[in-house]
């Protein structure tokens, strides 16, 4: 890996960040009188604690990793936008992904005014390490890889991850939003040893909390320092940190309903080919199916009519005639075969 201060851009490495009142005191104390605050409402009339500590210790306890190795933001999208603002310098510096892939990288790219420069998977949705590492000039300082990939659903092969982790010398982030729902390990335990590798996860899939906004980038405490440099202040808001907690503290129910969810995989990977509408199935991975019935578009709008809703992923590279079908409730997979069936 490139020198950290080579990568970072020379702005955010100079930026001396906003100190707010939690900032420059933190501890317990009678009287508080330092924020502006309303003393009434309480606790609601605090601001949150900016580094969400008591969440890290748990996050820290849950998944093995150093609390200095984990930023929290207002869902994965935010340390998305924060590493991009980080690492590259407006239509200057570029980054390298795989197509298809979750959309926000390279609209987060876009954004940043950043040039976003795509390489195709193989017809079976790997990816191909050299054919991603060819893209590389000087100019790339992040590479995007999903992992299992969102629309098609597979895990990337590990061998070729890796190839990219020992021959890129930028920051590689690792999307590992659907992670919980695959059968491959997480590459959590590898992060001592890439210091360029950022590591997404999320509470929106198998923890159930999508509504609560809740990302995780774990990464080398150097990187997180970085982050936590250029986040707005108060990115964590107070009832998204206790709801998180209280999520996190109840595993068994999240294992609980995972278990419903693989189940309710296996039985729709069962019935889905056998329907006339469908001409192929992916293997998947995650919380979702990619089907291929030909006429996309009008199975959708099919659907739709009958009240049920899937993506339409026909306009996406590799995907033409592709549906991708979230894995619900044992009824809502009813309500869908039965749906398809009568299509
Ligand atoms: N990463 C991937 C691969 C996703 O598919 C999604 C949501 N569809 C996200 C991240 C977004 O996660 P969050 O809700 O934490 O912003």
């Amino acid at each position: 890996m490139m020198d950290l201060k080579d990568l970072v851009r020379p702005n955010i490495w100079e930026l001396k960040p906003y100190s707010s009142a939690r900032d420059e005191f933190h501890g317990s104390a009678s009287v508080f009188l330092d924020a502006n605050e309303n003393p009434y409402n309480e606790p609601y009339n605090r601001y949150p604690d900016p580094l969400q500590w008591e969440l890290k210790d748990r996050i820290a306890e849950l998944k093995d990793v150093d609390r200095n190795s984990i930023f929290l933001g207002n869902g994965s999208d935010e340390p998305i936008d924060l590493v991009i603002r980080a690492f590259c310098d407006p239509a200057v510096d570029c980054i390298v992904s795989i197509t298809p892939t979750y959309g926000m990288y390279e609209v987060a790219a876009n954004v940043n005014d950043v040039e976003f420069r795509k390489v195709t998977l193989t017809p079976d949705f790997e990816l191909d390490a050299d054919k991603l590492l060819a893209e590389v000039d000087e100019w790339v300082k992040i590479i995007f890889l999903c992992s299992p990939n969102n629309p098609t659903g597979n895990s990337l092969n590990r061998d070729e991850i890796y190839k990219i982790l020992n021959n890129f010398e930028g920051i590689v982030i690792l999307d590992e939003a659907y992670i919980d729902f695959s059968e491959e390990p997480s590459f959590l335990p590898e992060l001592k040893k890439f210091p360029n590798l950022i590591i997404l996860q999320t509470l929106s899939k198998a923890w159930g909390a999508a509504g609560i906004r809740l990302g995780m980038a774990f990464a080398s405490p150097e990187i997180v320092a970085i982050l936590n440099k250029i986040k707005y202040p108060y990115n964590v808001n107070v009832l998204t940190q206790e709801r998180a907690l209280d999520i996190l503290n109840n595993e068994t129910e999240m294992l609980r309903q995972l278990r419903s969810i693989m189940s309710e995989r296996i039985r729709l990977q069962a019935a889905l080919p056998e329907l006339s509408v469908v001409n192929k199935m992916y293997p998947t991975d995650a919380n979702f199916i990619l089907v291929d019935v030909g006429k996309a578009d009008s199975v959708y709008n099919k659907l739709v009519k009958k009240g049920v809703i899937v993506r339409n992923r026909n306009n996406v590279t590799l995907c033409h005639g592709c549906l991708r079908i979230t894995v619900g409730t044992p009824e809502e997979n009813d309500a869908l075969l039965k749906a398809l069936k009568s299509i």
